[in-house]
């Protein structure tokens, strides 16, 4: 789906496909340069990091595994719930990896505090956090996140993966949402 189908429930397009995928390049030799001569376990958190965790990976000029976690922080709005809860946990021992978190977007951070301190407990070798965009309010959450694609402003963002109401996942831009669309 583009930006042009939906164009009325948009009101701007934020990154479109291009932009994005020049940013995972860049993030992805970022990563490659950090982790050279380590294995290297990425998870991706179900079900919005699954577009940037196919285009990410697929930017690696080396082997990597990959994982997926689903947790649940939101309601089905627009505003975080405050409960985190794991409804599919990892199928691999990460005990002595190097495991990055993969995820498209950190709101309050809520959701990846929490994972990464239930990662931490599982004694992997190292935990960094991936994500494509973040909000200002992440920054005030315990939560040290090492790759960023973008810092964007406080609005409800869609596509990409990012879904209002489970829509929009398939949107291939990232666009800010209008609110007569959530109003
Ligand atoms: P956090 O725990 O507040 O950081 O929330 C993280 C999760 O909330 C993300 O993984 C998304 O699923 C969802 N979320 C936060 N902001 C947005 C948004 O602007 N659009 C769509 N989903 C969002
Ligand atoms: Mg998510």
């Amino acid at each position: 789906m583009d930006a042009s189908d939906v164009e009325n429930d948009l009101v701007n397009v934020l990154f479109t496909e291009e932009q994005i995928q020049r940013r995972l390049t860049e993030l992805a030799r970022d990563i490659e340069a950090d982790y050279e001569d380590k294995d290297l376990l990425i998870v991706g958190i179900l079900r919005g990091a699954v577009m940037v965790m196919a285009d990410l990976a697929r930017s690696f000029s080396r082997h990597l595994e990959m994982d997926w976690m689903a947790v649940t922080s939101y309601g089905s709005g627009t505003k975080s719930s405050g409960v985190v809860r794991i409804l599919k946990d990892l199928d691999t021992d990460i005990s002595g990896r190097h495991v990055v978190v993969v995820d498209e977007i950190i709101d309050t951070g809520l959701t990846l505090s929490w994972l990464t301190s239930n990662l931490s407990s599982r004694s992997p070798a190292s935990v960094e956090i991936c994500t494509l965009l973040r909000k200002p309010e992440a920054l005030t959450m315990p939560v040290e996140v090492k790759y960023v694609g973008w810092d964007i402003p406080n609005e409800f963002v869609v596509g990409y993966g990012l879904d209002y109401r489970e829509r929009y996942r398939n949107l291939r831009d990232i666009g800010t949402l209008a609110p007569h669309v959530y109003s």
